[in-house]
């Protein structure tokens, strides 16, 4: 890296600290490439906000989100990756080296890799925003802690809400998954445990239409999709788990990307624009997983070794 004033000079880039962006540190760490990792908002990403990740291979017993984010970055500086605890606010990549702006100064990067990951979808109901932190929650492992024999409410029907509200169990006296249909996207094993949790209650078919509470969360109310019944909940908490969209907004109108803002990659991790790759949720609205946010994160660094080996003519 080379510094003049403000903007520093960097042979590769990586826009995030989740798994895709520090796998991919590490396999341009080992290239010799001296990436630099600006770590967004959450260091580790969505992954370190994780109690434990039970699917990560070659964990048996499984590993805790932190730590295994830890070891990400660890492994990475090893070789050499330089982690900043920067953001990226704006990009311009209409030629080459790319200009990153960030919260500090400015990045010139001969080649890109964007690792921003997702963010928690809202309801975008009455009294969500006013509320959040004051019993309205999208992560049980910043916040479970609090709900010490509470009653909470999760909403939503995939593995995210399973799996933090059976970890919500562990300080929560009662955890009721509120939930849109009859049926989970959930894995089976999810779907299992979360049935035969003593302290979890199911209501189906039902949406929450408002957060209720002056200071502090009181309520929520809830409406049955197929009969329109309007009932009110009293909860102490309430955790919000409908998926996650793309921290892709200010690649708009430079990189291509899907309707719901992935960025395109081909299966070489190659965005339209050459020596700008991506990996991990921000390019994948199909698996969304560590270890294939990983696995993106190494091949986008395979990849961008090779342009920057091949010189600016390699598409
Ligand atoms: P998801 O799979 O997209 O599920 C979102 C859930 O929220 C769905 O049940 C959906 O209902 C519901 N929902 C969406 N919008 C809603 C709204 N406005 N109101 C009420 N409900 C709403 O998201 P996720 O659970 O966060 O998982 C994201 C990805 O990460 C998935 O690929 C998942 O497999 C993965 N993940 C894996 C693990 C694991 O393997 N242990 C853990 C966490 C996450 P419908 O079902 O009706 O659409």
């Amino acid at each position: 890296m080379s510094s003049n004033g403000n903007t520093k000079h960097v042979k590769v880039l990586v826009l995030g600290s989740g798994p895709a962006g520090y796998a991919a540190a590490l396999y341009a760490a080992r290239a010799e490439l001296q990436p630099v990792v600006l770590t967004g908002m959450q260091l580790g990403g969505q992954a370190a906000l994780t109690y434990t990740i039970e699917n990560y291979p070659a964990f048996p017993e499984g590993v805790g989100g932190a730590q295994l984010g830890e070891l990400f970055q660890k492994q990475a500086e090893h070789f050499g990756a330089l982690t900043e605890f920067d953001l990226a606010n704006a990009v311009d990549l209409s030629q080459r080296p790319f200009k990153v702006t960030t919260d500090s100064g400015e990045y010139l990067a001969e080649a890109l890799i964007v690792g921003t990951g997702a963010s928690p979808n809202h309801l975008n109901i009455a009294g969500e925003v006013e509320l959040t932190g004051r019993g309205v929650s999208y992560c049980a492992t910043c916040d479970g802690w609090f709900f010490k024999d509470k009653k909470v409410v999760v909403v939503g029907g995939g593995d995210s809400a399973l799996e933090e509200g059976l970890f919500i169990t562990r300080y929560a006296s009662s955890v009721t998954i509120v939930h849109r249909r009859d049926e989970f996207r959930a894995s089976p094993i999810l779907q299992h445990r979360a049935k035969d949790h003593p302290k979890v209650h199911f209501i189906l078919d039902t949406i929450v239409t408002e957060v209720i509470g002056t200071d502090k969360l009181e309520a929520v109310k809830l409406k049955n999709v197929k009969t329109g019944d309007e009932t009110i909940l009293e909860t102490d908490g309430l955790f919000i788990f409908i998926g996650h969209t793309p921290n892709t907004q200010m690649f708009k109108g430079q990189l291509d990307m899907s309707e719901l803002g992935y960025i395109q990659v081909n299966e070489k991790m190659e965005t339209n624009v050459p020596g700008v790759f991506a990996a991990g949720e921000a390019a994948d609205p199909h698996f969304r997983q560590v270890v294939t946010s990983a696995g993106m994160g190494a091949a986008a660094a395979i990849q961008a070794t090779r342009f920057l080996e091949a010189g600016s003519d390699h598409g």
